[in-house]
């Protein structure tokens, strides 16, 4: 049997080597000079490859379509791809939030294993080649049809093409544009696991700032969605960091069936109740009785955060601690507990860690990767509409998928 897979990323070696590995004569089509130019950058370039939790906390973190998961998960799932690097000389070592990171921590060796592997398997690697379009014939895929207009020919098509972040790695969206030629439905692009722009612009005053254990409500027309604890950061573009990119993957932009308003509440001590916290200003008051207000709260918060949140006070920065009312400690305290965010976009989908949307699952079928509308046609990785939280679960769906598209 002849394939061809469409993507040298984590989906589409992946699916190669399973493919090689049962006998079938593969063919790699990668636009790159090399594969898994995203691998190399994620995790920090360490890659984190999995998670090595168990199958609930994976369907957990799936964002979109976790049940469409289901066959290729159980099939090749998380400690199957631990083994398979293991087996073929990467080691791997397990980190906070069971993390999967090659013990080296360089994401170069897990592109190394791959390579080696893709070659062991007697894939044929065709680099620096991109594929223009799909030849499809009576609902049949036949091949590909490369930039240089040369046909090539097979029995399967994987297509592993990726989404639209970080285009610069390769994954440009030109799979979706060969599902939507074929007649597949799309569900549209948007970025995941990406920086919110806020309307209010006292966060560009914060830049640099980064917060830990902080909690962060989103609310969307007024109902509570989300609620987490974590680290955020702020920066010249936004409010970014692990927290913010969790936040991000609840929210939609392109929704135009409803319209979204959201509102994101920061909780700089969740661990105080309000009763706690005042009791607490209380105390650093008294030991700066007569000092300005703003001269009393560096034990409470960090430096460059004080003026700001002065400011949204709207008390006297100059005012001396004594004079300040109890009703004027009371909002003090209602604001630390409720720092009022109003998210109006998220960051360039180019900047995204994920692309949300993609090929519908609905035209693929979950026990194979199969297109239910063009024969031999498959798809896998993130050219599907599924996407994941942080913690290695997005590229466990790539070599889930992937697997489960290579298998003959
Ligand atoms: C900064 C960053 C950090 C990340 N960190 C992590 C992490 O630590 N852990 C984790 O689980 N996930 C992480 N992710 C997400 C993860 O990288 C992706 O989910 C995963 O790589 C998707 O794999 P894929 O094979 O589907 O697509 P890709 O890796 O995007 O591969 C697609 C390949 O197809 C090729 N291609 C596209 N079109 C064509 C064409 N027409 N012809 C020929 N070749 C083509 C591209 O060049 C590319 O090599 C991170 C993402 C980013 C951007």
């Amino acid at each position: 049997m002849k394939v061809i897979v469409i993507g040298g990323g984590a989906a589409g070696s992946m699916a190669a080597i399973n493919a090689a590995g049962s006998g079938a004569d593969v063919t790699l089509i990668e636009k790159n000079e090399k594969i898994g130019k995203k691998i190399y950058i994620t995790g920090k370039g360490r890659c984190n490859v999995t998670n090595s939790s168990d199958a609930d906390v994976f369907f957990k973190n799936v964002n979109r379509n976790s049940k469409f998961l289901y066959s290729s998960f159980y099939n090749f799932d998380n400690f199957s791809v631990m083994r398979f690097f293991e087996d073929h000389g990467c080691p791997l070592k397990e980190e906070r939030g069971n993390r999967v990171f090659p013990v080296s921590d360089h994401s170069s060796d897990i592109i190394k294993t791959l390579t080696n592997v893709l070659k062991e398997s007697g894939v044929k690697i065709l680099f620096n080649t991109c594929v223009k379009d799909l030849i499809v014939e009576e609902g049949v895929v036949k091949g590909v049809i490369l930039s240089d207009e040369k046909k090539l020919f097979s029995d399967r098509v994987i297509v592993a093409t990726g989404g639209v972040s970080y285009p610069m790695t390769g994954s440009d969206g030109d799979g979706y544009r060969f599902a939507k030629e074929t007649g597949h439905d799309l569900k549209e692009p948007e970025a995941s696991l990406i920086p919110i722009i806020p309307k209010e612009d006292f966060y560009k005053e914060l830049q640099g700032l980064s917060l830990k254990n902080v909690k962060l409500t989103l609310f969307d027309n007024n109902k509570k969605i989300y609620e987490e604890m974590g680290e955020m950061m702020f920066a010249h573009f936004g409010l970014t960091g692990p927290l913010i990119l969790t936040v991000s993957t609840k929210m939609t932009f392109k929704d135009r069936s409803k319209p979204h308003e959201y509102k994101l509440l920061l909780d700089l001590k969740p661990a105080l109740s309000k009763e706690m916290l005042d009791e607490r200003l209380l105390k650093d008051f008294g030991k700066n009785i007569n000092k300005a207000f703003k001269n009393s709260l560096d034990e409470l918060l960090p430096k460059n955060l004080i003026p700001v949140i002065i400011e949204l006070s709207g008390i006297d920065p100059m005012k001396q601690v004594n004079e300040i009312t109890r009703e004027e400690r009371r909002e003090f305290v209602e604001l630390m507990k409720n720092v009022s965010f109003t998210p109006v976009a998220l960051r360039p989908i180019s900047e995204a860690i994920i692309t949300k949307g993609g090929v519908s699952v609905k035209d693929i079928n979950p026990s194979t990767m199969e297109s239910k509308k063009i024969k031999n046609l498959y798809f896998a990785g993130e050219v599907i509409d599924v996407d994941a939280m942080t913690g290695g679960f997005n590229l466990q769906i790539a070599w889930s998928t992937g697997f489960l598209a290579g298998t003959i």
